[in-house]
């Protein structure tokens, strides 16, 4: 944070009454800028000071069976609590954005499932959580293999899911199972330690991040909000990078054609 230098463009007077109010001055112009810093500070979220906690908002999709969802919101409340426990004290939160129905998934098994889910997963700054009945990943070698949850990110081509990710978790998975994922969703590989959250087993008692995995949880949490930024917004126009002259020539390139060049140039 900064503080103002004073004004040096207005003439100083050695009387004591300009030293006075020139003080006033000085005090009055720094309240105001530590004023505006402060809340804006809090507001962007994003890390502005290194104390700032960076908070990510959660748009949950519950999975509904024969009318019944397949959580409670008890059950949700108690994943994020158990989430921001571990990732208070790195300086990271989540929280619930919204709630909302999934329609036709109670499960997700095959990779038609898994890239349907990556369309539902709009890129809205948010990390999608979907809690379904049941969540397997079939491989060739494993078969058919039963986990409580899982981070998806599309690596493909396709612009309709370009780098669309989710998290999803079954029902049933251990509390743990979200502070997890969102661990993966942040950019942490596994960890052995049955006492770490990113152990890919039966974890201990009360398992939390290590300080080295929280360093990263926090530039991760920045790297996700960044990347999952809605692209709605005109990009942005490169300016430099052409001399006038070359500007010009490209507008030559793409000038739509007159209307003798649009003529065709073969006769029947
Ligand atoms: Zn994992």
């Amino acid at each position: 944070m900064q503080t103002i230098d004073g004004d040096r463009g207005t003439p100083i007077s050695r009387s004591a009454s300009a030293r006075a109010n020139l003080l006033a001055w000085v005090v009055l112009c720094s309240t105001v800028l530590i004023c505006a810093l402060i809340p804006r500070a809090a507001q962007a979220g994003e890390g502005t000071l290194s104390t700032t906690t960076i908070r990510v908002p959660l748009t949950v999709h519950v999975a509904v069976e024969d009318g019944n969802a397949v959580v409670d919101d008890a059950r949700i409340e108690a994943c994020v609590r158990e989430a921001n426990a571990a990732l208070a004290r790195y300086g990271v939160s989540v929280w619930v954005r919204a709630v909302v129905e999934l329609r036709d998934t109670t499960t997700i098994e095959t990779p038609d499932q898994r890239l349907a889910l990556a369309k539902v997963a709009r890129r809205d700054g948010s990390v999608h959580v979907f809690f379904v009945d049941r969540v397997e990943l079939a491989t060739a070698r494993n078969g058919d293999q039963r986990v409580s949850g899982m981070h998806w990110r599309y690596h493909g081509l396709s612009p309709r899911v370009r780098a669309r990710e989710y998290v999803a978790v079954a029902h049933n998975a251990p509390r743990t199972t979200l502070a997890h994922e969102i661990g993966h969703t942040f950019g942490l590989g596994h960890d052995e330690d049955v006492d770490n959250l990113m152990c890919s087993c039966k974890r201990g008692e009360s398992p939390s991040f290590s300080a080295r995995q929280g360093r990263r949880l926090r530039s991760g949490a920045r790297r996700f909000l960044d990347r999952a930024r809605p692209r709605a917004q005109p990009r942005r126009v490169e300016r430099v990078r052409f001399s006038r002259a070359e500007r010009i020539e490209l507008v030559r390139q793409v000038r739509a054609p007159s209307r003798a060049e649009r003529a065709p140039r073969t006769s029947r």
